[in-house]
């Protein structure tokens, strides 16, 4: 196999800070876009990789896989991409293709395993998949996406996994006119979701620990917010939520919020903590409720969501650095210190 050798920060090991290295990127094979990567977000789940926190972690490693850019060559058998497009790889690069999970659209349950655009065994080259803190990516013109140009290119980045993340749930648990949806917590994933809540038509109550973070709430679209630790505030919530999307990514009482539900509500988590949630029996009998969760989506489902952002005007509130400032920003991810997402100019590597 053609390869080439490209730029890209990553790191060798859990001590080490994030740096310039080089990595092969393979040459575009038939059906492979080639793009340029304009911008990269910054996800939590890029932190608890390069630490190793999952467990699986393949070193070296490139993270990031909220990328944007530009094509820049395509393979011979192309249809859906030309050079020049604005274009955007997520969370899945591949995936078996024909399964009923890949045939109904959902990649992300593929029984055979999804390729994930990074620190997944790269079929082609061995060793791992490189992500988006890079000079360019190559994949099947199957997985990537296209970026809508009304869309800011920057402000999209976050889209392609914090966006997916919430949009999914939120379609599938049908947001919408006449539904009162909470969100819990405001980070990367809660600012979009209130957005993207509040443009599918929901009344939108945002649930947060945080005082400072009430007004934004509200001039991020939210009908209500809601300082979690008010009793009365929260009382006056009980059996009215149809929804709630749990973004929290660290132990909190779920019990709280299944009290908050109206009979058949869903309290969905799409954080991550790392301990086991604890439900009390009464909380789902009483009133038919569900605790559910939900991860990414589909490629399809996720150029749905870009496209419905961009007709709703949507991307997500950035602070933009240069690549050389990453390791510092992930130190601020870490304390919750960002507002609301980081991205990478990747013109700066
Ligand atoms: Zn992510
Ligand atoms: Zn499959």
């Amino acid at each position: 196999m053609n390869t080439k050798n490209i730029k890209a920060f990553g790191t060798e090991a859990i001590d080490t800070p994030l740096h310039a290295m080089q990595i092969k990127r393979r040459e575009v094979m038939p059906h492979d876009v080639e793009m340029q990567i304009l911008y990269c977000g910054i996800c939590h789940s890029d932190l608890h990789q390069i630490r190793n926190e999952f467990g699986h972690t393949m070193f070296p490693i490139v993270p990031g896989h909220e990328i944007v850019g530009r094509v820049t060559r395509i393979g011979e058998q192309v249809t859906k991409f030309e050079t020049g497009d604005l274009a955007a790889v997520g969370c899945i690069i591949d995936s078996c293709g024909h399964c009923e999970y890949c045939e109904e659209g959902f990649e992300q349950f593929c029984d055979k395993g999804v390729t994930f655009s990074f620190n997944s065994p790269d079929k082609y080259l061995g060793g791992a998949t490189f992500g988006g803190f890079s000079e360019t990516y190559v994949c099947n013109e199957q997985y990537m996406l296209h970026i809508p140009e009304t869309l800011d290119p920057a402000g999209a980045a976050p889209l392609l996994c914090a966006g997916i993340t919430v949009y999914s749930p939120l379609k599938h648990w049908q947001a919408g006119p006449g539904k009162k949806v909470g969100i819990l917590g405001i980070g990367g994933l809660g600012h979009l979701a209130i957005k993207i809540a509040k443009a599918m038509g929901a009344h939108v109550v945002v649930f947060t620990t945080s005082p400072s973070k009430v007004e934004d709430a509200k001039r991020l679209g939210a009908d209500e917010a809601v300082l979690s630790s008010d009793h009365d505030q929260m009382k006056s919530c009980f059996n009215k939520m149809d929804l709630i999307l749990d973004t929290v990514s660290a132990k909190h009482d779920i019990n709280t919020y299944l009290n908050l539900l109206r009979p058949d509500g869903s309290v969905v988590l799409v954080g991550l903590p790392p301990e086991s949630l604890e439900i009390s029996a009464f909380n789902v009998v009483h009133g038919r409720k569900s605790f559910s969760g939900s991860n990414i989506g589909g490629i399809a489902e996720t150029q749905e969501m870009l496209d419905f952002c961009a007709k709703h005007h949507i991307t997500a509130d950035i602070e933009l650095i240069r690549v050389q400032q990453v390791n510092e920003a992930f130190t601020r991810l870490q304390k919750g210190d960002v507002h609301y997402r980081f991205v990478i100019d990747m013109a700066s590597l």
